[in-house]
């Protein structure tokens, strides 16, 4: 069975909750965010991106973007972290590297496993298995040129510099949000 990956509207926004606050401070103060907070946000963008096919019915369609949503949420969580791993934390190196991931990975979701992912790929050794942890083995996605500029957009919301820099300790939630109040109640908001 075959499905075709059809673009018809991307939000790509932050978390809701953020959204008015980073508006007004994004060149300002640095939020630091939980590795799986900046997921999540990129799962509901992924979801956003609509799917369209005529052989599945529109509850399980639903659900194969909800699978093909979270296999890239987990897919870029594990190489962020692996990304950190392999580097020691330096943050220079990660940066560096990232792009080639994310062009990995978009190959390997279009069914271009193998070459780029084994070149490229922090988790994918190219063997054709990585990319449908979540996704029934019969599902083949095909993206056109303009959806694979799209999904490397979208994985910005994790990959890119700036979403480094806010992941940069890889740490919880709590530990963020700590972070986060420390900066706040020791500095006035304009200092930052
Ligand atoms: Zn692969």
């Amino acid at each position: 069975m075959r499905f075709k990956l059809l673009v018809i509207l991307v939000k790509v926004t932050p978390s809701r909750s953020h959204a008015g606050m980073s508006k007004a401070s994004e060149h300002t103060i640095l939020q630091f965010k939980d590795i799986r907070h900046l997921g999540n946000s990129l799962k509901r963008a992924v979801y956003s991106v609509n799917f369209s096919s005529n052989k599945f019915k529109r509850s399980s369609n639903a659900n194969l973007k909800n699978r093909f949503a979270l296999s890239i949420k987990h897919r870029c969580i594990a190489e962020l972290k692996m990304a950190h791993k392999s580097y020691n934390g330096d943050l220079n190196q990660i940066k560096q590297y990232m792009p080639k991931v994310a062009d990995a990975i978009v190959a390997c979701f279009g069914g271009y496993c193998g070459e780029p992912c084994q070149a490229s790929s922090l988790v994918c050794c190219g063997n054709y298995r990585q990319a449908k942890n979540y996704m029934p083995l019969t599902v083949k996605l095909r993206m056109t040129e303009g959806n694979k500029v799209l999904f490397l957009k979208l994985m910005d919301i994790m990959l890119s510099p700036l979403a480094l820099d806010k992941t940069k300790f890889l740490t919880s939630t709590q530990k963020c949000e700590a972070v986060n109040r420390f900066l706040r109640s020791c500095k006035p908001k304009n200092d930052h």
